[in-house]
């Protein structure tokens, strides 16, 4: 199974993927888990790059193509070697996220943001995608009050920007019906997860 996990800023995504880990795990799948932009040595690098508060020049266009490069080197490198060996792939962001954050929230155009990432992909879209949907607000206050993380260049994007990220997420929805579960993710952690391991059974006994 190819699944990947997406979300807003502080919508829960890293607790989520580690208890979905856990939880495929108890089932006895064999579960490699990853994540986007990085997962290997290139697309770290090419992480630090995208994510420096020191890159405020960066042109749109640039950004969404080391997404992409990023994700290629780790779709070669890791994707398809683990799902060649039958394994399950848990993916902390994938294609989704250019298409919300780069497509729709930067201005780029979900379609052209696309068509990078159909170069970079050749096609391989996940089987279940876990769409994560907080509130961007509620988001945004619990990165700063929790401090889970280092805040980076895009957490300091403005509340609109994070509020059209959500926006490019609902129109992902509606391309990929088939493949997207949208979750509430306000409420508190342990009934989010609740929710996803409703679907990942449903998924899973298909
Ligand atoms: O929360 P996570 O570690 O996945 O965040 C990585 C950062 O990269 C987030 O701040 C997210 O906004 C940003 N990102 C992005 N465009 C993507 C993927 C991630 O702006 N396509």
């Amino acid at each position: 199974h190819f699944i990947t996990i997406e979300g807003n800023e502080g919508a829960g995504k890293s607790t989520i993927a580690l208890m979905m880990l856990d939880y495929m795990r108890d089932k006895g799948l064999t579960v490699v888990a990853t994540r986007e932009p990085g997962g290997i040595a290139i697309a770290e690098q090419i992480r630090a790059i995208v994510l420096d508060n020191g890159n405020t020049a960066m042109d749109g266009r640039t950004e969404a193509l080391l997404y992409a490069a990023a994700r290629r080197q780790h779709f070669v490198e890791k994707i398809v070697p683990t799902l060649e060996q039958g394994k399950t792939i848990l993916c902390d962001r994938f294609v989704d996220s250019s298409l919300a954050y780069q497509g729709f929230a930067r201005g780029l155009g979900i379609d052209e943001v696309m068509s990078i990432n159909a170069f970079a992909i050749e096609g391989v879209f996940p089987d279940l995608t876990i769409y994560l949907d907080v509130d961007p607000q509620v988001g945004i206050e619990r990165i700063h009050a929790h401090g889970e993380r280092e805040i980076n260049r895009l957490d300091l994007e403005s509340s609109a920007f994070h509020q059209r990220v959500r926006e490019g997420y609902q129109e992902a929805l509606a391309r990929y019906p088939d493949r997207i579960v949208r979750i509430d993710a306000n409420p508190d952690i342990g009934d989010v997860f609740a929710a996803v391991a409703g679907v990942l059974d449903r998924f899973l006994d298909r």
